[in-house]
């Protein structure tokens, strides 16, 4: 059934502050206004990745709200390139949806000098979790790509219908070609058997849980651990690469949990669904902000001659904000619990 198509009698509806409540009679078509009204059905949910930093909020998410329960399994109990453990896995387990947070991520570095790893790891772990969920009839499941599938040139604010139109940033290219062929899995799996499965697309995703490696980390939590440590030092001066100028999107994790809860259900599309804050800032802005944060009082230095990388990236968001969902955490709200994490996980330890 369509999320439109929905006529509503006396149910518990799932909410984007995240609580399962009843919130009294809403319109014959579904929605409220405080967010998406679903259907209050209990699933268990295979979250895939469920040590990392999306499938670790997402259970975190699934646990704070008590609708529905979760499985999953670590590398070490289930390696997804292994075929035939991951469909005696779902054979198993049985689950009612599947989240695929599972993949090879990483930094432009790590892409550019791994492509093989990038794209053969990411299109294996896919394709076997979504032949297994066929094998054993998963009615709900998302896959998570990313915000990269788009091509270098993309009109920005980038659109869903970008996909496919241009050519794709090189650094990156093997990790978006093996997430643009789950998109096109997840679509033939609808054309062909008549799955009610979606993909999601996030931008660039921070928050508790993430990796803080200076070799392979993304922007925002290698900036983090720079200004930390030159904080710590005393350092006089940090210098970052680049001009500082290029615009980026930074989505905490724990919004992007809640909006995969709700595409679980709530989106029953082809397209692939674009999920951020619909707002960027310069990396010069953010550098000071985590400079601040990080009580950082030395100077920040910005070396020319490394590059910049795409000038801007910013999703445009309009569909799931039409569908009731947007972001809740500010980005410095975001920065400042972030950093609080990072600075308890450093001195336990418990750093990946
Ligand atoms: P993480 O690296 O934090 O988590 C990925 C998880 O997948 C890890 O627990 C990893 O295990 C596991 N995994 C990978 N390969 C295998 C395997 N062969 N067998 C078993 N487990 C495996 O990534 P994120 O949480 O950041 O990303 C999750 C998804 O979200 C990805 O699809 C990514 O493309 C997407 N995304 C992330 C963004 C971001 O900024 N982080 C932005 C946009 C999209 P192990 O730790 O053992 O390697």
């Amino acid at each position: 059934m369509a999320f439109a198509d929905l006529r509503i009698g006396d149910y518990s509806f799932y909410t984007f502050t995240g609580k399962c409540c009843k919130l009294g009679k809403p319109n014959d078509r579904g929605k409220v206004k405080s967010g998406i009204l679903m259907p209050d059905k209990h699933l268990k949910i295979y979250v895939a990745g469920h040590k990392g930093l999306v499938g670790s909020a997402i259970v975190r998410q699934i646990e704070s709200v008590g609708l529905h329960t979760w499985v999953g399994a670590t590398r070490d109990q289930l390696d997804l390139c292994d075929r035939t453990a991951v469909f005696d896995f779902m054979g198993e387990h049985k689950p009612d949806g599947v989240i695929i947070a599972a993949a090879k991520v990483g930094g432009i570095a790590a892409n550019y000098d791994f492509p093989v790893e990038f794209l053969s790891e990411n299109i294996q772990v896919q394709t076997n979790l979504m032949d297994a969920a066929h094998k054993s009839d998963v009615e709900n499941l998302v896959f998570l790509g990313s915000s990269c599938i788009y091509p270098k040139f993309a009109p920005q604010p980038i659109n869903e219908d970008s996909l496919l139109t241009g050519e794709l940033e090189e650094t990156n290219a093997a990790y978006a070609i093996a997430k643009i062929s789950g998109v096109k899995l997840v679509q033939a799996y609808r054309k062909e058997y008549g799955r009610k499965w979606t993909s999601a697309m996030p931008t660039n995703i921070f928050g508790p849980g993430d990796n803080f490696d200076p070799q392979s980390s993304h922007v925002l939590p290698a900036l983090l651990r720079k200004f930390h440590e030159a904080s710590v030092s005393g350092a006089q001066s940090v210098t970052l690469w680049g001009s500082g100028s290029p615009r980026r999107e930074f989505l905490h994790v724990d919004d992007l949990a809640k909006a995969v809860l709700f595409l679980i259900r709530g989106y029953d599309q082809a397209t692939a669904i674009n999920v951020g804050t619909g707002v960027d800032l310069e990396i010069r802005e953010l550098a000071s902000l985590i400079a601040q944060i990080t009580r950082f009082n030395g100077q920040i230095k910005w070396d020319a001659s490394k590059p910049d990388g795409t000038q801007q990236k910013l999703l445009d968001v309009s569909r799931i904000n039409n569908l009731g969902w947007t972001s809740e955490i500010t980005l410095d709200q975001g920065l400042k619990s972030t950093y609080e994490w990072f600075v308890n996980a450093l001195a336990a330890g418990t750093l990946r």
